[in-house]
């Protein structure tokens, strides 16, 4: 198995340097292929050094494979996410419950989401990994039938017992409710 893809940050110059990953370069295809499957990406990251923290923008567009909650048939949804957030190199071990002074705005401008790293390489593969698993929807569905189960494949994929037609609570949820999982998506912590 190959190594995972890593960027040693302290030979960032000072200006700054920009990375591009596709699935054609190849470096994080294993690392994302429980994700993307063999979908076609594009990552572009800049990362410049402040000191020991350095600031990383970037963007990235992928397709990715999902199965629709309601009649479980396959469907293709667009990634399209772009960030800005800091990475911290901190090697002793923070308490757990220090989340929320994790914030910093080094110019006093917009607050930035800091990642705690372990040591001065960067895993490219895990950041995104984590990035593209926290941009899944709640609710994924092919078309507006299959949400009132009007949709041709549901009474099939019931038959082939892919789903059971008890509708869970979960199901239930209208979509302007409260989302008890939303939080997780402002949640990204290294270990
Ligand atoms: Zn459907």
């Amino acid at each position: 198995m190959k190594q995972p893809y890593k960027i040693p940050l302290q030979e960032i110059p000072p200006e700054g340097r920009e990375y591009t990953f596709t699935e054609k370069s190849g470096e994080l295809n294993q690392e994302l292929k429980d994700l993307l499957g063999t979908h076609s990406y594009h990552i572009e990251i800049f990362i410049k050094p402040q000191g020991n923290i350095f600031e990383i923008k970037g963007s990235i567009k992928a397709k990715r494979e999902f199965i629709c909650s309601f009649c479980a048939k396959d469907l293709e949804k667009e990634v399209n996410e772009s960030f800005h957030e800091l990475l911290f190199i901190e090697k002793k071990p923070l308490p757990r419950k220090s989340h929320s002074s994790q914030h910093f705005s080094p110019q006093g401008e917009q607050e930035l989401f800091c990642n705690y790293l372990g040591s001065s390489d960067f895993f490219v593969g895990s950041y995104f990994h984590e990035i593209i698993a926290l941009a899944e929807p709640y609710q994924i569905y092919k078309e507006e039938a299959c949400l009132k189960r009007q949709c041709p494949f549901y009474k099939e994929a019931l038959k082939k017992g892919y789903i059971s037609s008890v509708i869970t609570d979960e199901n239930k949820v209208p979509e302007n409710t409260h989302r008890p999982f939303s939080v997780l998506k402002k949640l990204k912590i290294k270990t």
